[in-house]
């Protein structure tokens, strides 16, 4: 298996696995791809992912195949470009970058200028003819090398930047001379050699392999975990190392470097997008020192911008740009995110990728690229990351509400947030543990800040433009983003915050609206989103493609009204103890549950039966005919208990009883493990007169909403945590009865189901008996994962983050489901199940019903429908559609 491939300087790319992402990365696949559909690509090599897995395997030591493989692709290089690495009269530099399976943006380490020393960078100045861009570059390097591979801290650098800028009397960078440049390289060295006890490493292959050591490396790095965890980027994929022969962008004003956009990412507007800067390098662009010119002359004008786009300063190599990027669309069919640079004049491509967009602009450009028949609909549909959609169902800003605006920047993610100002990412990060809306305020981020911005409701920078990292990560996590707002100044020793010219303090709540870039002072109102449009026309080409139908859990007549709007079929879930928690009820049920004997209980039970009946009207009557599953009583009764003397004292006036004698009854009801305790059925089969209050409730309120001439309820009665048919056989006993007297004192008749729950190893194993009972199965994969892993839903936040860090499971099995284990029981459930009673209904109503990957998994074994939270409905029925596609 070859570790190393060469792309660009007209080597052939005729090895399927350099263009295969998992092999080469993103990055690397796509410069060799680039490279052979003819485009201007500096030539280079792709360590590959398997490399930096077996590396880190392996404990940090390269292979001696690995050596002698870099050495030959360097020679190639070396060739191609005519220049050889670290040859003292005109030397090749190398950049080094890392390039992982899928893009993460600022994760990883990125190394440029490689090749330059005390000797080489007098080469430089001869062969280029400008001693000052020799001796910045190599500055430029030493400071990123000593950062990246060296580990020192940058701001060292950046101090003694300062300091030299300040002894001449200095505003700019650009104005140091080449004489001061070549002081500050000596400053720098001298600061390596003090901060590490050598000297800054002279031998260019020594740097070489520091640089792949150190982007190997960063895929451990904190800041990289996070992020994976973040995004569920498996830990065991590794990156690619990209070696390429540098361009530069900074030789002078013919010279250029930019990142652009084949189409909006904000918004999906079909329109080149993009920002650029004279004379300058790669990294100036996105790391938001320098604010970027606008790309084309219309987004100029559209910003009252002033200096010019590159439309008008370089209109060749704009021209040449803009047909690049039509035909990388064409090849890609998607809309792309490049980097480049005009080098005196002539344009080189540094990267191409998949661009990341909102939702907004995903929906639109793969509702526009099918009606340009770039795509057909089947692709249209699985362009779009379900779980993105989330971003679009949330509120926006009222726009007739009043606005007081402080100020306004870029507009880099949209969405609307309101929060307390915070000023850095620990800030934020604590706050909002404790339940705040925070909004994060910083000159710029970096991605050190990532834990924070994931925190914050939305985050707002002074500077950077819309391809800065706040503006691309924001966009990546579907948080609101305002960058690049010169009007805001932040002093982070008082911990207060200047916008527009107004004093605000770390607390204080301001809005974004990440839309139009307006900063306003306090909370302004929201309204609920628009669901028509490009999401109307997608969700209906989804549904045209789903097998599976989508439900949703939801219980209060709100819940049912946004499960309906969202396009739910049905209620796959109404958790029947959630109507118990009402405040105003709660005095009954603890009543209920205290009560000595079944007469007592029953007195109580009589109380909570009306409230429970118009809690099933409401439901039946908004759900208007849909099937609707509701599930009698689940927790253990313990978690209705009163707490303080008070709650004690008004239930014992309540049933005329002492308040010591309740105390007692509550410490009988004390259990060491209530998960496994005395719940779900097992509450029917001890206090039968429960469940037979609650299918009176549904049968009555069933009959209630028929007799209305509404269309005809079927209620789904369905029995939690069972484990033997006999519990159900019991149970189901007790709903028929009860059916057949309410239908005698009505003088109706209605149909319905009465199902089961499969939350259990044993209800797994035994469905083929338990479907002798059972009309139909609903896997309760919260309590199903919980009883097979043996892992207390409750209790494991703490550590199956480090399972997931460390690889034991790929992502938290509460979230998606563990296919292996307990998808496994899910498959052999459904199988005896329809063995035993072949038009058995199957859904999912734990929480993995709203994930894609598991809902690829409910498709993969055919069950009929998944349910899920109403704000999920919408990402299930496209998850749903991609599964069947
Ligand atoms: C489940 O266990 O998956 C389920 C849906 O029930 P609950 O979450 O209410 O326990
Ligand atoms: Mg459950």
């Amino acid at each position: 298996m070859r570790t190393v491939y060469s792309f660009g300087g007209g080597v052939m790319h005729d090895d399927p696995r350099q263009k295969d992402k998992t092999v080469t990365g993103g990055k690397g696949a796509n410069l060799a791809e680039m490279a052979s559909i003819g485009l201007p690509v500096p030539p280079g090599f792709t360590i590959t992912t398997e490399e930096c897995v077996r590396y880190l395997q392996e404990g940090g030591d390269f292979s001696a195949e690995l050596r002698a493989e870099v050495g030959k692709a360097l020679t190639h290089v070396e060739q191609a470009v005519g220049k050889r690495f670290g040859d003292a009269s005109d030397p090749l530099l190398v950049s080094v970058r890392s390039g992982a399976r899928v893009s993460m943006p600022g994760m990883m380490d990125t190394v440029l200028n490689l090749g330059l020393n005390d000797d080489t960078v007098a080469g430089l100045a001869a062969a280029s003819g400008d001693e000052r861009f020799a001796w910045d570059s190599y500055r430029r390097f030493i400071q990123m090398y000593s950062d990246v591979v060296l580990g020192l801290d940058h701001g060292l650098f950046e101090e003694a930047l300062e300091i030299a800028k300040e002894d001449h009397g200095y505003f700019n960078d650009t104005e140091l001379t080449a004489e001061d440049l070549q002081g500050l390289v000596d400053t720098y060295k001298r600061t390596v050699s003090e901060e590490l006890g050598h000297a800054f490493p002279q031998d260019v292959s020594e740097q070489l392999w520091g640089a792949i050591r150190a982007v190997f490396d960063s895929w451990d790095s904190d800041r990289a975990k996070v992020y994976r965890r973040l995004n569920d980027i498996p830990a065991d994929w590794g990156t690619a190392v990209n070696v390429q022969a540098m361009v530069f962008g900074n030789m002078g004003e013919t010279s250029a470097t930019g990142v652009a956009f084949t189409r909006d990412p904000a918004t999906g507007e079909k329109a080149y997008y993009g920002e650029w800067l004279v004379n300058a390098q790669g990294e100036d662009v996105v790391a938001g020192i320098r604010t970027p010119q606008y790309l084309t002359k219309a987004a100029r004008v559209r910003a009252g911008a002033s200096a010019p786009s590159m439309e008008e300063a370089m209109p060749a190599a704009f021209d040449e740009l803009a047909a690049v990027f039509e035909l990388l669309e064409k090849h890609y069919r998607d809309m792309q995110d490049i980097e480049f640079t005009v080098q005196q004049g002539k344009l080189w491509m540094l990267q191409t990728r998949s661009g990341k967009r909102t939702a907004k602009a995903a929906l639109k450009l793969a509702v526009d690229m099918a009606g340009e028949g770039l795509i057909d609909e089947k692709t249209a549909i699985c362009r779009v990351d379900p779980m993105a959609l989330d971003q679009l169902l949330h509120p926006t800003l009222d726009p007739k509400a009043p606005r007081d605006v402080l100020g306004k920047g870029l507009p880099a993610s949209p969405g609307a947030a309101s929060g307390k100002i915070v000023l850095d990412a620990d800030t934020a990060e604590s706050w909002a543990g404790r339940g705040e809306k925070v909004v994060l305020v910083r000159v710029e981020t970096s991605p050190e800040d990532i834990h924070g911005m994931h925190a914050a409701q939305g985050i707002l920078t002074a500077r950077g433009g819309m391809t800065s990292h706040a503006a691309v990560v924001a966009r990546g996590m579907g948080r609101p983003c305002v960058s690049g707002a010169s009007g805001v100044s932040i002093d982070t020793k008082a911990r207060t915050v200047k916008i527009g010219g107004r004093d605000l303090a770390e607390g204080d709540v301001i809005t974004l609206d990440g839309s139009t870039g307006e900063i306003m002072a306090g909370e302004v109102p929201t309204i609920e989103p628009e669901l028509a449009g490009d999401f109307g026309t997608l969700m209906e080409w989804a549904d045209r493609h789903r097998r599976m139908k989508v439900r949703t859990n939801a219980e209060t007549p709100t819940d049912c009204r946004m499960g309906r709007q969202f396009g739910a079929e049905g209620i796959g879930l109404a958790r029947t103890e959630h109507m118990f928690f009402d405040a105003e009820r709660i005095g009954a049920v603890r009543q209920m549950i205290l009560a000595d004997d079944e007469s007592g209980r029953r007195k109580a039970l009589a109380r909570l039966l009306p409230e429970q009946r118009s809690d099933f009207v409401e439901i039946f009557t908004t759900m208007a005919g849909l099937p609707c599953t509701i599930r009698l009583l689940d927790p253990p009764l313990h978690e209705f208990l009163p707490h303080s003397d008070e709650e004690f004292g008004e239930v014992a006036d309540a049933a005329g009883v002492g308040v010591d004698h309740l105390k007692r009854r509550a410490a009988e009801l004390h259990e060491f493990n209530p998960m496994l305790g005395h719940r779900g059925c097992r509450l029917g089969v001890t206090y039968p007169e429960i469940y037979e209050m609650q299918a009176r409730a549904i049968f009555e309120a069933a009959c209630e909403v028929s007799a209305k001439g509404g269309e005809p309820v079927v209620p789904e009665v369905m029995i939690p945590l069972v484990g033997t048919r006999k519990e159900l056989a019991l149970l189901k006993n007790v709903v028929d009865d009860t059916a057949k007297t309410v239908f005698a004192e009505t003088g109706l008749t209605l149909d319905y189901m009465v199902g089961t729950m499969i939350e259990l190893p044993r209800a797994a194993l035994m469905a083929g008996e338990i479907a002798e009972e059972a009309m139909f199965f609903s896997f309760g994969t919260n309590d199903l994962t919980q009883t097979t892993l043996g892992v207390s839903r409750d209790d494991s936040a703490n550590f199956l983050a480090v399972y997931v860090d460390k690889g034991i499971y790929a992502r938290d099995p509460f979230v998606s489901l563990d296919v292996e284990g307990v998808g496994q029981l899910v498959e052999l459930a459904a199988e005896r199940g329809r063995a035993t009673r072949p038009d058995i209904k199957l859904g999912i109503c734990g929480e993995h019903g709203g994930d894609p990957a598991s809902i690829a998994f409910c498709e993969s074994v055919g069950l009929d429908y998944v349910s899920a939270s109403p704000y999920r409905v919408p990402i299930a029925r496209l998850a749903a559609a991609q599964a069947a596609l």
